[in-house]
This record gives C-alpha cells, sequence and structure tokens, in this order.
C-alpha cells in the first residue's frame, strides 16, 4: 500500500521526491540537490565529513562489499580486491584497454578482446556497470540516510566524449543500483549550469570548460545558446592530472635524498609514504610558498618554485589540449568569453594563471572545484522536477548516426551536435529485382566508411513484397529522445510493411541482462533486501519523530498534558527500537506513534483553516 506523508506540523502533504544530481566519478563521486528552501544547490555530507566519496570498492573475503574512505584504504594492501578507476572501464572492450593495462593493479579478464570487461575478484566476475552501481548504491544510501526520505530519481553526469555505449553503461548501472536515470548530462554542461551559465535566457555565449582532476585531463568547448548546450569540441588526455604532480615530487626527493631503487624495491611503503607527503605538500604549496617535513629521519623540503617548476610540462601538455580543441572549434583563445574551472587540481595558482593567460581573461573558480559538476547535475534534476520550468535544457549528440549504405559507405542521418531530442529521415531502394528483404546497419562515428566507425545495431526489415530493383521505397526514420536513447524505423511505403527497434549499443546491456542482474542479486542477497527494510524503516521512524518534535515545539497550546506525556513516551520507545536496529520493532512504535499523534494533525489544519478564515467576510 502506498503511504502518503503529512506533515504533521502544517498539516500539509509531504513534498514530492526530490530528484538528485550525481557525479560519478573516476576518483570521487558525490550526490547534490537543490535547498528546498534556499533554492541552492548544495553537496550531501554528514557532519564533519567530506561531500566526495572515494570511487573506490573494496570485496572482503566473504565478497562483502565496502565503497568509498574505507575502501580506500585498501588500495595499496590488498590491490586484488579494490577497484580503483571502475568509470575508466565503462563501455570498454579489452582491445580498447590493453595500452594502458598495467595502470589497473586488479584483474582484468582479457579472454575476449572484443566484448565488453569484466573484472576478476577471488572466484566472482563484476562487469564496470555493476562495479558503479555498487558506487551508486552507496551515493544512493548516504543520499537517503542525509534526507531522510528515499531517493529513487536521479540525474547522472558523464564525460562529454562518452560515446552511446559509455552511456548506456552509466544508466545501467543507475537502473542497476535502484535508480530511476532521469537524463544523463555532460559534465561540462554541468559545470556551465552551476555557474548559472544558459540559465539566462537569450544569450548565445562560447565557454571553456578546464577540468583537471586526479587522474584525468579535459578541455570542452560549449556554445551556449537559449538553454541548448552544444558542445564545439572536446579534447584532453585520460592519464594527466594531480596523481602527476605527486609523483614528481615524489621523484623529486627520491634524487634529493639520494634513495636508491633497491632501497625503494626492498621496502614497498616508502613510496607511499612519500606520494602522501607529496600530496600534502602539493595542497600546502597552493596557499604557502615552501613546504618541510620530517621522514625516516630526514628532512623533506621543496618550495613552490621548485614545484611550478616540476609541474610545468603537464601544465604545457594540457594548454597543448585547449589549443587543439579550439582547432577543431575552429576558433581562437580570444572567442571564448568565459571559462569555467572544474577538478581538485585547478586550485594549484600557477594551473589557474596559466589557463588564465593562455585564454587572456580571469577564470570562474569562485564555485568549489570537487562539487562544481554535481552542483550543475543538481541545477538540471531541478529543472526535470518542473521546478524551474523555464528552461528545457537539451543537450546534444556526439558523434554522427548513420546507416550503411553500398560499398560500406556511412550515410549520415543525423550529425553530430545534432540537438537531443532529434529526428531524422531518408528514402532507400533495393539493389536488386524481387529483393525481399534489406539490412539496415546502424553506425556511430564520423568517418565516411563504415568499417572506421562503431556499429551500434542491425535488423533486417523483411517480407518487402518482389518488384523491380529500385521501385520500393524504404524510409528509414530515426528518432533520439531526450534520454539520448535512438529509435530506428524502417518502412516501404508501397506496402506499409515496417520494422523498427530500439537501439541498445553492442557494448551495452540488454533489458533482459539488466534483469537477470537484477533478479541474481535479489536471490543472492538476502542480505541486501533485510537491510534496504531496515534502512526505509528507520528513515521512516526518524521522519515522524522529526516532525512531531516540530510539531511539539510550535504547537503546545493544541495538546492536552496527558497527550502530550503519552506523545514523549511513543516517541521515546521509537528512538530507542531505531538505535536497537529491529526492523519489526521500529515498525510497531512508528505505527503507536501515528495513532497517537494523527488527531494533532486535524487539529493543526482546523485551527489553520479558523485563523484563515477570521476576518474575512462570506
Ligand atoms: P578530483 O579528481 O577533481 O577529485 O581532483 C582530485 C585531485 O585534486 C587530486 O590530485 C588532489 O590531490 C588535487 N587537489 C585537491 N585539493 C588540492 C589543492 N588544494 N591543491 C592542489 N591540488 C589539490
Amino acid at each position: 500500500m502506498a503511504k502518503i506523508g503529512i506533515n504533521i506540523a502544517t498539516g500539509s502533504l509531504q513534498q514530492a521526491e526530490m530528484i538528485v544530481g550525481i557525479d560519478l566519478g573516476t576518483t570521487n563521486s558525490l550526490v547534490a540537490i537543490i535547498h528546498p528552501e534556499s533554492k541552492m544547490p548544495i553537496a550531501l555530507k554528514e557532519h564533519n565529513s567530506s561531500s566526495l566519496v572515494p570511487s573506490v570498492i573494496h570485496f572482503n573475503n566473504a565478497a562483502n562489499i565496502t565503497v568509498g574512505e574505507e575502501a580506500k584504504n585498501y588500495l595499496e594492501t590488498e590491490p586484488h580486491n579494490t577497484i580503483f578507476s571502475a568509470k575508466r572501464l565503462m563501455g570498454k572492450s579489452y582491445n580498447d584497454l590493453k595500452q594502458n593495462a598495467a595502470f589497473f593493479t586488479y584483474k582484468i579478464i582479457d579472454n575476449d578482446d572484443e566484448k565488453l570487461v569484466k573484472v576478476q575478484v577471488g572466484n566472482k566476475f563484476y562487469s564496470p556497470i555493476e562495479l558503479s552501481s555498487f558506487i551508486l548504491k552507496e551515493l544512493k544510501a548516504k543520499a537517503e540516510h542525509i534526507l531522510k526520505t528515499p531517493v529513487t530519481k536521479a540525474v547522472i553526469t558523464v564525460p562529454a566524449y562518452f560515446n552511446d555505449a559509455q552511456r548506456q553503461a552509466t544508466r545501467d548501472a543507475g537502473k542497476l543500483a535502484g535508480l530511476d536515470v532521469l537524463r544523463i548530462v555532460n559534465e561540462p554542461t554541468a559545470a556551465a549550469l552551476a555557474y548559472g551559465l544558459g540559465l539566462e535566457k537569450e544569450t548565445e555565449k562560447t565557454i571553456a570548460v578546464y577540468d583537471l582532476g586526479g587522474g584525468t585531463f579535459d578541455i570542452s568547448i560549449l556554445k551556449i545558446s537559449n538553454g541548448i548546450f552544444e558542445v564545439l569540441s572536446t579534447n584532453g588526455n585520460t592519464y594527466l592530472g594531480g596523481d602527476d604532480f605527486d609523483h614528481a615530487i615524489v621523484n623529486y626527493w627520491i634524487e634529493e635524498l639520494s634513495i636508491n631503487d633497491e632501497e625503494l624495491k626492498a621496502n614497498n611503503s616508502i613510496k607511499q609514504s612519500l606520494r602522501l607527503k607529496a600530496e600534502e605538500a602539493k595542497k600546502h604549496l597552493s596557499f604557502n610558498d615552501e613546504f618541510s617535513t620530517s621522514f625516516n629521519e630526514k628532512e623533506l623540503f621543496i618550495t613552490k618554485q621548485k614545484f611550478e617548476a616540476l609541474i610545468q610540462p603537464f601544465i604545457e601538455q594540457t594548454l597543448q589540449c585547449c589549443t587543439n580543441a579550439l582547432k577543431d572549434a575552429a576558433l581562437q583563445s580570444t572567442d571564448i568569453e568565459t571559462i569555467v574551472m572544474v577538478g581538485g587540481s585547478t586550485r594549484v595558482p600557477l594551473v589557474k594563471h596559466s589557463v588564465s593567460n593562455f585564454f587572456g581573461k580571469e577564470v570562474n573558480d569562485s564555485v568549489n572545484p570537487d562539487e562544481v559538476v554535481a552542483l550543475g547535475a543538481a541545477v538540471q534534476a531541478d529543472i526535470l522536477a518542473g521546478n524551474n520550468k523555464e528552461f528545457l535544457l537539451l543537450d546534444i549528440t556526439p558523434l554522427s548516426l548513420g546507416i550503411e549504405t553500398m560499398g560500406g559507405l556511412m550515410d549520415v542521418l543525423i550529425p553530430r551536435n545534432s540537438k537531443i531530442p532529434s529526428k531524422a529521415g531518408r528514402q532507400y531502394t533495393t539493389q536488386k529485382d524481387g529483393q525481399g528483404s534489406m539490412r539496415i546497419s546502424v553506425y556511430q562515428g564520423e568517418r565516411d566508411l563504415v568499417k572506421d566507425n562503431r556499429k551500434l545495431a542491425e535488423f533486417n526489415l523483411t517480407n518487402i513484397p518482389g518488384m523491380p530493383a529500385g521501385l520500393p521505397k524504404v524510409e528509414v526514420s530515426f528518432l533520439i529522445n531526450a534520454d539520448g536513447i535512438l529509435m530506428v524505423k524502417a518502412k516501404e511505403l508501397r506496402s506499409g510493411v515496417e520494422q523498427s527497434i530500439e537501439v541498445k549499443p553492442q557494448y551495452g546491456l540488454t533489458d533482459d541482462d539488466v534483469e537477470k542482474m537484477l533478479l541474481e542479486s535479489i536471490t543472492h542477497a538476502k542480505d541486501d533486501i533485510a537491510i534496504r527494510a531496515l534502512v526505509e524503516a528507520k528513515t521512516e521512524g526518524e521522519q515522524i519523530l522529526s516532525t512531531t518534535e516540530n510539531f511539539l515545539t510550535k504547537n503546545t497550546s493544541l495538546i492536552t498534558k496527558d497527550e502530550m506525556l503519552a506523545t514523549a513516551a511513543a516517541m521515546q520507545a521509537l528512538q530507542l527500537a531505531i538505535t536497537m536496529d529491529d526492523k519489526n520493532l521500529i515498525q510497531t512504535k512508528t505505527e503507536e506513534l501515528n495513532e497517537i499523534t494523527r488527531p494533532f494533525a486535524e487539529r493543526a489544519m482546523d485551527a489553520a483553516v479558523g485563523a484563515a478564515l477570521k476576518g474575512k467576510q462570506l
């Protein structure tokens, strides 16, 4: 039975469920919402802790999973059971990854080069989609704990260069985590939204989003006009970031202290401790001119000047990517009107100055660069929730979509950078007399020959009545819905024969796969269900406790002393049940408190109506 919450303090129905914005990052992930009162985006965090959840998953021997800060502790000590950078695996085959295989310290299955990769932990295999779903589940649970309400709808961000397979994989991960993913949004689009860009009407702006994180660098050039975010170009380096700054400092210290290779090999922890000290130094040097600390009875020292000399080549590389991105967009650096900084490494002053010099303008860095993408996702979520009806934000197809025609040629129906939703159609005909079927192969990419592009789907239009070659008129139409999912339809217009499919990229999961995985997760994880039920009961219990408390402080005059005592006793019993983690007891005590307080809501409403009517002539 569906339950509707009534706020007993005001008698009003509980507000509609919140849609959250999620930044599912390579290194860190986080959730943000639009604050219901201030209407400003905020990142969700528990008291005294960071809003960032490290995108790290640890499996213990019993395959129990922990995600986040706790899991991060096992990165060095249990590299085979501790998965980081799962985002880098999304929608990828082993062939796509083999160049960088050494980067991953856990086991990636490589027995089928073409298929989607899996990760082996112990004797279990996990797809990147499942791994990402574990992170999303953690974020969902965290948000539910903080908001004290179920969270089932989300907007999730992805890099602008993610292809269909990777977007679909992200969507599937959301589904597996029990989230209805209302929209997949480009990270630079979200960052721009967090700065309010694109929310003014009738403005046209060309912006650059410079995103330097821990391990990746992305530059995106966007054109914003009337709420449409068009990705003009993207560039970057998927293995360049703040981690490289840390390594540069480590190598400098190793040289300074004359630590030799044997020493390093013999003692694995030296490098790890130096790396931690290096990150500390890097952060310190964002605000100070020098850093010193002791290490194994020696002194580690570095000046800001030295640090800047060490990282200069990395910054140069990012600026080269900016030059390339501008060239692809056919723009000059002076055409860029606004620069948005994203990612923790943009806190380094030299990074800021260099980017500012490159574009000849001040950069926008007032929003926390770790949170800016999630905050923008929350802005988008709010618009989708209908709270900001003036804006309809549209995204853009990152790559062209088309079908194979004679000679293996790519015939583009929807060019890259078309607005989403989008529709296009074209007529084709048969090559042979009496040809009864026609194969429609759908591709994505910018190359002229389909063999160089990515095949998304294939189907046959059959039962075409026998006609001479060239006579049948086969209309092929493409429709991309607001979620970026492509529907392809082929119809022979003379006979009315038609066939259509929803394009699920080959690397993505079919609905059946997701369904199967969901079923498996249910049968294998009774514990999960029990925990979920307990969390739900606790959330509901805590919610009624806080509304009751609120009511009591505001409406003492409406209740008798006996009622007050009975309510206090029932609240105490419920609070106790919550601390004991006893689901059934929590439910009983919630019901009992509900019983006692139900008449209060009616009284509060009567009083409110009475007050409203006073002084009004009927
Ligand atoms: P992200 O991937 O966006 O979470 O960025 C994380 C990267 O930002 C890591 O390499 C951090 O060491 C780096 N970072 C965070 N804070 C600072 C800071 N104050 N100064 C320099 N780098 C920082």
